[in-house]
């Protein structure tokens, strides 16, 4: 299979690998496939074990809260349903979509998709569908809302008793089948089912694509040389059209929600009557003295560190485009990818407010509302994680001369 390095550039025929070998990019250690192996029935079975527990884990009591004899017992659509209630539309849609919806649905499309339906549907439709499916991945959030929902039984555990219910076990299922499948999940198997994998060009030295003027189709894969996708129809591009322009657009917007964010109250806390604002590092203060150092160091980590941490990174690697590849590149291109793996962490805190404002609802004796600050901070790590995705790395390796030559197309 002849693929480009979608860090580097650089063109590579890939040679048939065997089971649990990997491709690595020679050149700047990017994994880029796994063994072409069929899995087609595991994936098939583990896809239904994740919907059965998936739907199980929808009807039945998530988790109880009892404190001085009142217990408060939610479903896992209630999380949701309750900040439709307070007016946080945006969140509670948010919220459905990504731990209940989006995975769903996706699932249920792996199905058909394994046994052979692309084979079968007229190719637009099959394209289409395959397209759709696949770009659902990134806003799934279930593993995420898991580790939520432990963050905050800590933040409540000293104030009432906690019980998980037979969802929650479901839930824990669901997510490990879940990761399981999409572990097992080969698209350019799925790919080469609308059209095999091309190659476009003979290789006898190292080549970089732009040289060549190939391009590598963003959705599928496929090298090109026009300005469609052959297997795709997608449009192709040498770069990602205005890519730094783009993040830093992403980048300037999420800072702007960084500060009310950190500012406004991410929830109010009633005690009997009294009513006390939390705001982000408030809570990981709260956390701290009541000696949950781990969890206090993970939502520090995640809702304060790791969104700094990537909008500097990100505004540098912006910067360092406008520099010729040197020695150091090869660092930035890892330090690239390793932001856009852990962009979607950040959620946890708008998980854990989401919780508790679903579950603390004793009314005077105690509840949770949500504050402003956690729209503030949703919008925030959505916006960084379009930053990170507009970004192309490949930029990082171009020659000055190729870098002018994009600019001005
Ligand atoms: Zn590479
Ligand atoms: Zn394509």
């Amino acid at each position: 299979m002849q693929t480009v390095c979608p860090s580097c550039d650089l063109v590579i025929d890939i040679p048939r690998i065997v089971a649990k070998q990997i491709a690595v990019c020679p050149h700047c250690q990017h994994t880029l496939c796994h063994a072409n192996i069929n899995f087609d029935r595991r994936v098939i079975a583990l896809s239904l074990s994740a919907i059965i527990m998936l739907l199980s884990s929808m009807f039945y009591p998530f988790i109880s809260f009892s404190s001085n004899g009142i217990t408060q017992t939610i479903t896992l659509p209630d999380a949701a349903r309750i900040l439709f209630n307070y007016d946080s539309q945006l969140l509670g849609l948010f919220i459905d979509l990504s731990i209940l919806a989006l995975p769903l649905y996706l699932l249920v499309a792996l199905i058909p998709l394994h046994l052979g339906i692309l084979n079968i549907l007229p190719k637009p439709i099959a394209r289409r569908f395959l397209k759709s499916t696949l770009a659902l991945e990134p806003w799934i959030m279930s593993e995420i809302f898991l580790i939520g929902v432990l963050v905050s039984m800590v933040k409540i555990m000293s104030l009432a008793e906690i019980e998980f219910g037979i969802s929650f076990f479901a839930y824990v299922f669901f997510v490990i089948l879940y990761i399981t499948a999409l572990a097992h999940l080969n698209r350019e198997r799925l790919w080469s089912q609308i059209k095999p994998n091309q190659r476009v060009v003979t290789i006898n030295k190292a080549i970089r694509a732009i040289d060549e003027n190939i391009r590598s189709c963003r959705v599928c894969h496929q090298l090109c040389s026009g300005d469609t996708c052959t297997r795709c129809l997608s449009k192709t591009f040498v770069r990602h059209p205005n890519s730094v322009q783009k993040a830093a657009a992403w980048l300037i917007t999420s800072l702007l929600c960084y500060i009310p964010a950190n500012l406004l109250p991410i929830m109010h806390t009633t005690t009997l009557g009294d009513e006390t604002p939390s705001t982000l590092i408030g809570g990981v203060l709260l956390l701290y003295k009541a000696g949950s150092y781990p969890i206090a160091g993970i939502i520090f980590l995640a809702s304060v560190v790791v969104p700094l941490a990537k909008a500097l990174v990100l505004s540098f690697l912006c910067i360092m485009v406008a520099k010729p590849a040197n020695r150091h590149t090869k660092r930035y291109t890892k330090i690239y990818q390793l932001t856009e793996f852990i962009g979607k962490w950040s959620m946890i805190d708008v998980f854990v407010v989401a919780i508790l404002v679903a579950l603390v609802q004793l009314g005077n004796l105690m509840s949770v509302t949500p504050g402003l600050g956690i729209v503030f901070f949703t919008i925030m790590v959505i916006c960084q994680m379009m930053a990170a995705h507009a970004f192309d790395p490949r930029l990082l390796w171009d020659k000055p001369k190729q870098k002018e030559k994009i600019n001005n197309d």
